[in-house]
């Protein structure tokens, strides 16, 4: 699909044709992934953050919120109770926290590993390659890293880099690939001073990058952040800024899918916190194959606010598992079994 399609997908307003879009995503999906939802327990291991992220609640300057770092137990329980729950993979994030020690996250993959047939995924932000590798060697399958917008001018104003270290997310994934990683990425939809034409650039780049896995949701503003500080001074951008809504979610979801036919694609909490009802369902339908339940401790739930009113923060695991498992069946599809790796990582390997 070339950028001027895409680009008038994202402009799309007629409710008829937006159908034909949501029918194609939904068979390239059935004939590339099948009817599978994979499920991954997400785990959510530290809120600390060195970063001063202008988008996330996490960021280094919020001195509002209680800051936690789980313990190995903690973590290993999570695990051990996603593997009672039947899922394949646990999706391990934090803030960027350089307390997570490399040989300390090191040991912590191993022993899940050692007990459990879990794919491991990590989302710990932009760590060094020898901990990157130290990590895959331990046990680690899988590394998620969003580039948030392909825009180089809007990704600095809003993720600025460490002092003496710019920070390169594209080249970062690139080498995560070349260490043995599946790897996936993603962006947020509806930043402020994104235009429809970056977005279109960012849906080029999955295909580009053959992602593994692709995550999308729409941008939530938080008010202890710099851009929620902003919000009502965003330049203006002559009709061109992509708003943060719901329909503009399931487009990307629907343009990624068509793009990476093969990439495991969730429908991600921060689409399900714009529609509590029946968000989840409808990424499912526009594209998406994947869900991750979460289950970090609900002690420590409410402080990983990356955004306000996150859908499922006071749900525990058991109930957010029903509820996931009830929401996949009622729309006609199936659990998936096992570790669900992505079709294109696994092409790739046997290449
Ligand atoms: N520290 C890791 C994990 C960050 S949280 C990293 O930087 O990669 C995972 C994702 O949540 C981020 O990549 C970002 O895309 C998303 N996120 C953060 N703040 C958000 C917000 N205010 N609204 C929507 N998504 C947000």
């Amino acid at each position: 699909m070339k950028k001027e399609q895409i680009i008038e997908w994202l402009k799309e307003a007629n409710a008829a044709k937006l159908g034909l879009l949501w029918k194609l995503a939904d068979d390239v999906r059935k004939k590339n992934v099948g009817d599978d939802v994979h499920l991954r327990g997400l785990v959510e291991i530290s809120n600390y953050c060195i970063r001063r992220c202008g988008y996330c609640g996490l960021n280094a300057e919020n001195t509002s919120i209680d800051r936690y770092r789980m313990t190995a137990e903690e973590i290993i329980s999570c695990a051990d109770e996603a593997v009672n729950y039947g899922y394949g993979a646990l999706v391990i994030q934090s803030g960027e926290d350089y307390g997570i020690k490399a040989q300390w996250m090191a040991d912590v993959i191993r022993s899940i590993k050692s007990r459990t047939a879990l794919a491991v995924t990590l989302s710990l932000g932009e760590r060094t390659d020898e901990e990157l590798a130290l990590w895959k060697k331990s046990g680690a399958d899988r590394y998620l890293l969003r580039f948030e917008t392909s825009n180089q001018q809007l990704y600095e104003k809003i993720h600025p880099s460490l002092p003496g270290k710019k920070s390169d997310r594209f080249a970062m994934l690139l080498r995560l690939r070349q260490i043995g990683y599946e790897i996936g990425s993603g962006v947020m939809i509806g930043i402020p001073g994104q235009s429809y034409e970056d977005l279109a650039d960012d849906i080029e780049c999955f295909g580009r990058l053959s992602l593994d896995m692709i995550g999308c949701g729409p941008y939530i503003s938080h008010p202890k952040t710099q851009l929620g500080r902003e919000n009502s001074e965003v330049e203006d951008m002559q009709g061109q800024q992509v708003p943060n809504t719901e329909l503009m979610t399931y487009k990307v979801i629907a343009l990624a899918r068509i793009m990476c036919p093969l990439a495991n694609i969730p429908s991600t909490t921060a689409l399900a916190t714009l529609n509590t009802e029946n968000g989840r369902e409808l990424g499912l339908l526009r594209g998406a194959n994947i869900v991750m339940p979460n289950v970090t401790p609900i002690k420590y739930r409410s402080m990983y606010e990356i955004y306000p009113a996150k859908a499922c923060i006071n749900e525990t695991a058991t109930q957010c598992h029903n509820c996931m498992k009830g929401r996949i069946l009622s729309i006609g599809r199936t659990i998936g079994q096992g570790r669900g790796d992505s079709p294109s990582y696994k092409q790739r390997k046997s290449v």
